[in-house]
């Protein structure tokens, strides 16, 4: 775990120096995957590069030729897993007025959310801490979207950490491990994220496929498997078994293989997150990130 944090920690420093004024997209995920693959982890998920009023789930498409859009809200969520620990981190790179607010709004939540942290505590109260961080800004939490526990080759994991004062009566438990990320809008934003296409990342579903499968889709769903071991992926991952797109759209609809829609703000508006992992500790956490 706390290796993987480091990792990511490295990546994450050398994140504002890729995201630069017309690069292309694609570049800058296969940048933060290969860095993390250089420093001895594996990225835990695709790298996503979500602008404006995209939250959450872009990560580019095998020969994407978008570029990052001047006068943007850019967020980098990527993960680092070692021996199926994971880390998982996002900060937000903007050139705009807007965008600077939100960005501070949203690191000032997460450390306020850190402040309140402790073994024990309910996730009720870590989301009150994020949303009165927030509302200081003039800022909309995203209440559709949360933070998450973290298990052993499972990203989402356990209980959710609400970014307003919502949520069940679940507690923080000593010796595990979450994710926190406050998601913000701008005032007039509606506050919620909706679903939305394209899909670009991907995940095999756990459960036993309910038809049955030919040879060559056998072939494909245990190369899978073997690769990521359940942790999400992305088809330029596969691109060296070549022409399997076909073959795994019909995963996709038949529901072996989980495609996560992309997650869009419901009026339009830029959206910045701040991430961190972090181990709760008896009177406070660690920071894993
Ligand atoms: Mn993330
Ligand atoms: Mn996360």
């Amino acid at each position: 775990m706390m290796k993987a944090g480091e990792i990511a920690r490295q990546v994450r420093a050398q994140v504002p120096g890729l995201v630069v004024r017309g690069v292309r997209m694609l570049d800058v995920a296969e940048r933060v995957e290969e860095i993390i693959r250089q420093l001895g982890g594996r990225p835990a998920f695709p790298c996503n590069i979500s602008v404006d009023s995209v939250a959450a789930h872009y990560s580019p498409t095998p020969g994407d030729v978008s570029i990052i859009p001047p006068n943007s809200v850019v967020k980098i969520d990527f993960g680092v897993e070692v021996d199926g620990y994971i880390a998982d981190t996002a900060i937000t790179i903007t050139d705009n007025a807007t965008g600077e607010v939100l960005k501070t709004a949203v690191e000032e939540a997460l450390k306020a959310a850190l402040k309140v942290v402790a073994a024990g505590v309910k996730v009720s109260v870590v989301g009150a801490a994020i949303q009165s961080a927030l509302a200081r800004y003039g800022v909309k939490p995203i209440k559709n979207l949360t933070g998450h526990e973290i298990q052993r080759y499972s990203l989402h994991a356990g209980v959710s950490i609400p970014n307003v004062a919502a949520g069940d009566d679940a507690r923080l438990v000593e010796g595990h491990v979450y994710a926190v990320e406050p998601f913000a809008t701008v005032a007039e934003g509606s506050g919620v994220v909706v679903d939305a296409s394209p899909a670009t990342i991907f995940r095999l579903n756990p459960r036993q496929p309910t038809r049955r499968t030919t040879p060559e889709e056998e072939a494909l769903l245990e190369n899978i498997q073997k690769r990521f071991n359940g942790l999400p992926y992305s088809l330029r991952w596969l691109k060296d078994l070549g022409g399997i797109e076909d073959l795994h759209q019909r995963f996709v609809k038949t529901g072996r293989v989980k495609a996560y829609p992309l997650l869009v703000e419901k009026t339009g508006k830029p959206v910045a997150q701040a991430e961190h992992t972090i181990l709760v500790e008896r009177d406070g956490c660690q920071v894993v990130t």
